[in-house]
């Protein structure tokens, strides 16, 4: 089993739900951007009182603020295996990460893209329910997706370790789905 995994695919794909059965299944961390900055956000510290007012209108907040998150989670690990969820979505994240996993001789082994239609991810959105998942939020996070996000696909196909699963289906199936492209 590969156990530094990063997941990349648009918001309503199920990167949160299937990143955490994945990780419990295999004693590696999860790292969610989305699920640390909501804490802070929950907890009124400085930096989730930063972030709140972004993440509400579906923006990305700042390249810096997320990079101090994940380089303390990461260092804090010690070593052990992660799974990144949400993390990077823009192209300097990405070297900015790059930089950071070179410095802690940890090479990433395998990006996975979860792929889903539109169609799909706004019905799925729509109906969990989120502070940041009205519609008008929804299309604009799609929207920062398409322009931010989405090169890192490329990116990560450059460096030979994409492999794309179809999100489509029951949960269960997902799962089966993906412990296959990861052993
Ligand atoms: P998520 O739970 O991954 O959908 O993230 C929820 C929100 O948190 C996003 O819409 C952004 O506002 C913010 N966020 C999460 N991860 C990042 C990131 N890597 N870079 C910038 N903003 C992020």
């Amino acid at each position: 089993m590969k156990s530094r995994l990063l997941f990349l695919g648009p918001p309503g794909a199920g990167k949160g739900t299937q990143a955490a059965r994945l990780c419990q299944a295999h004693g590696i961390k999860h790292l969610s951007t989305g699920d640390l900055l909501r804490s802070e956000v929950a907890a009124g510290t400085a930096l989730g009182q930063e972030a709140e007012a972004v993440m509400n209108r579906g923006e990305l907040v700042s390249d810096a603020l997320v990079l101090a998150i994940v380089e303390s989670q990461m260092k804090a690990l010690n070593g052990g295996g992660w799974l990144l969820d949400g993390f990077p979505r823009t192209v300097p994240q990405a070297e900015a990460l790059d930089k950071l996993l070179s410095e802690l001789q940890q090479p990433i082994d395998a990006v996975v893209l979860l792929e889903l239609d539109d169609g799909v991810l706004i019905e799925r959105l729509l109906a969990r329910g989120r502070a940041d998942d009205t519609e008008a939020v929804i299309r604009n996070r799609l929207e920062v997706y398409r322009d931010k996000t989405a090169p890192l696909i490329d990116f990560y196909k450059a460096k030979g370790l994409l492999t794309s699963i179809e999100a489509q289906g029951s949960m269960d199936a997902i799962a089966e789905r993906l412990e296959k492209s990861f052993s």
